[in-house]
Order: structure tokens, then C-alpha cells, then sequence
């Protein structure tokens, strides 16, 4: 696994969408599969149980009111996961850091790379890059990485769009009624 945070915001977003993302073991090997999570053994309820709690703590994170907030949930997180870096380059990209240890379950591999990735946000006070999407009907989180930060959708294409064509639908209402 590389892009750890990008991760994060998919695993939270499991949890957001019409149907739950992490409803079954299935949808958990789905998961693992697609975020390329390395040296996964075969996965049962129980990882399945323990990466929707791992979803929960990161998801309280994007959420948390203020700095204190999201740091006291990291650590909670990181305090009860063993974490042992290690530089590596597998399946064919460049050479990267993993922090879970070798053995261990995909909720602490994911609590290891994932909550690393969070804290280096926080410790760079970029916690205000970590947003809810800000469409009504929408509860998807994202990082923004934008220059000025000035990202307030989910998926620009999609979200974004959206909510473009409704702002554009109303000014025309507005137009029509006067
Ligand atoms: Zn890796
Ligand atoms: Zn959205």
C-alpha cells in the first residue's frame, strides 16, 4: 500500500454511501484488493468487525470539532497498534515505508499506515484539509489538496457538478419568477 491517506478517505467513505461498503467479508476482500493492502491473511468476521470499528475512529477524525479532538482519537488509535517501520518496494512501486507490523491483522496493518498518514496531517496543522463533502445529500469525506484549499466537494465531476447545475437551475428560476 502506498498512498496511505487516500486509503483512509476510501475506507471512511464505505461507510457513506446507499448501501454500506463493508457489509460482508466480500466486500472487505473487495476492499483490500483494490487499496492494494500487502501480506493480507484470509480474512474473516472478526477483521471485518475490526476494520468497521477502524472506520468509525477515522471517520471521527475528518469529523472532530477541533485539534484536541482528532489528536486524542489518534492516539487512542495508535496506542493500541503495534507499528514498525520498514522501507520496501513491492508490486512493482518505488520504494515506500510501511509501518504495520509484519504479522499483523489488516485492521492494524490499516491503523498503522493509515493513522501514520493522519498524524503527519495534524502534526503539519493541515487538519482543516481534512473535509466532509459539503453537498446536502452528501457525507463523503476528502482531503483537500488543492493550493489554496478552497475544495468544498467530494468529486468535483460528480458532487461538484451537481451542485453547480442546481445553483445554475435556481439563479434561472429566480430569473423566470421576476
Ligand atoms: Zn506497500
Ligand atoms: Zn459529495
Amino acid at each position: 500500500m502506498v498512498y496511505s491517506l487516500a486509503t483512509v478517505v476510501d475506507l471512511v467513505n464505505t461507510g457513506a454511501g446507499e448501501r454500506d461498503g463493508l457489509a460482508e467479508v466480500a466486500d472487505l476482500a473487495e476492499f483490500v484488493g483494490r487499496r492494494e493492502v500487502s501480506g493480507v491473511r484470509t480474512l474473516t468476521r472478526r477483521d471485518l468487525a475490526e476494520v468497521r470499528a477502524l472506520r468509525e475512529a477515522f471517520h471521527a477524525v475528518f469529523t472532530a470539532p477541533d485539534q484536541t479532538t482528532a489528536v486524542r482519537v489518534l492516539n487512542t488509535l495508535l496506542g493500541r497498534t503495534r507499528i514498525t517501520p520498514s522501507l520496501t518496494e513491492h508490486d512493482g512501486h518505488p520504494l515506500h515505508v510501511h509501518y504495520f507490523a509484519p504479522d499483523a491483522s489488516v485492521a492494524e496493518h490499516l491503523a498503522a499506515d493509515c493513522g501514520v498518514a493522519l498524524a503527519h496531517v495534524l502534526v503539519e496543522n493541515e487538519r482543516e484539509r481534512l473535509r466532509t463533502c459539503a453537498a446536502p445529500d452528501c457525507s463523503h469525506v476528502f482531503v483537500d489538496e488543492s493550493r489554496n484549499r478552497s475544495r468544498v466537494y467530494c468529486d468535483s465531476r460528480t458532487c461538484g457538478n451537481r451542485m453547480h447545475v442546481a445553483a445554475y437551475r435556481a439563479r434561472a428560476r429566480r430569473r423566470d419568477a421576476s
